[in-house]
């Protein structure tokens, strides 16, 4: 694993709280939004700011982080396909464990090392993978432009909610539609 970088905008150094149980800080910053955070349809774009408003508190085991992240969101509706606008608010959450704690812990419980907790790393925090796990976590699973987007039209393709009474001719006859398919298949084979 590679060492944090203290000037990385999203490494948080903790070393402030002096490992004394009980002391805290409060700390509000924007952070310039890393790539791909979100998910494929809808996300934050990369470089826009992420509000961080954060708190760090000093425990036995580590630190304690909580706060929320608020941030512009761009995506699409997964219906229509119409462009949405939005904002998210996630909030954050994690202890962040000192490795000695970390190991004494497991040997104690005779447990293998979970690799789920989140280390501190040179009493460094590194924020990114719990930002993308909140923010994946607060966003709809299925982005729509509104509730009840209608979607498009599957005949032509037209978004319903411009158009939401527009009809089309009787489509063709399922049988009708087989005998086109036949005759440009003899046709081929006539080639
Ligand atoms: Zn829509
Ligand atoms: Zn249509």
């Amino acid at each position: 694993m590679n060492s944090l970088d203290p000037r990385a905008p999203l490494v948080l150094d903790t070393r402030e709280l002096g490992r004394r149980p009980g002391s805290q800080r409060e700390l509000e910053l924007t952070v310039p939004a890393p790539a791909q955070l979100g998910i494929e349809v809808l996300s934050v774009p990369e470089g826009s700011p992420v509000e961080l408003d954060l708190r760090l508190e000093a425990v036995m085991e580590g630190v304690l982080l909580t706060g929320t992240a608020t941030a512009a969101l761009e995506g699409e509706c997964v219906r229509c396909l119409e462009p949405i606008e939005d904002e998210i608010f996630a909030r954050l959450q994690e202890l962040y464990v000192y490795p000695d704690q970390h190991t004494k812990a497991a040997e104690h419980d005779d447990r293998d090392l979970d690799d789920e907790t989140s280390l501190l790393e040179d009493d460094m925090i590194d924020l990114e993978p719990l930002l993308r796990d909140a923010v994946v976590l607060a966003l709809p699973f299925q982005p729509l432009c509104r509730d009840d987007c209608p979607g498009l039209c599957t005949e032509c393709g037209a978004r319903l909610a411009d158009d939401p009474d527009h009809t089309h001719e009787a489509p063709i006859d399922p049988r009708w539609a087989g005998l086109v398919e036949l005759q440009q298949d003899t046709q081929h084979h006539q080639d």
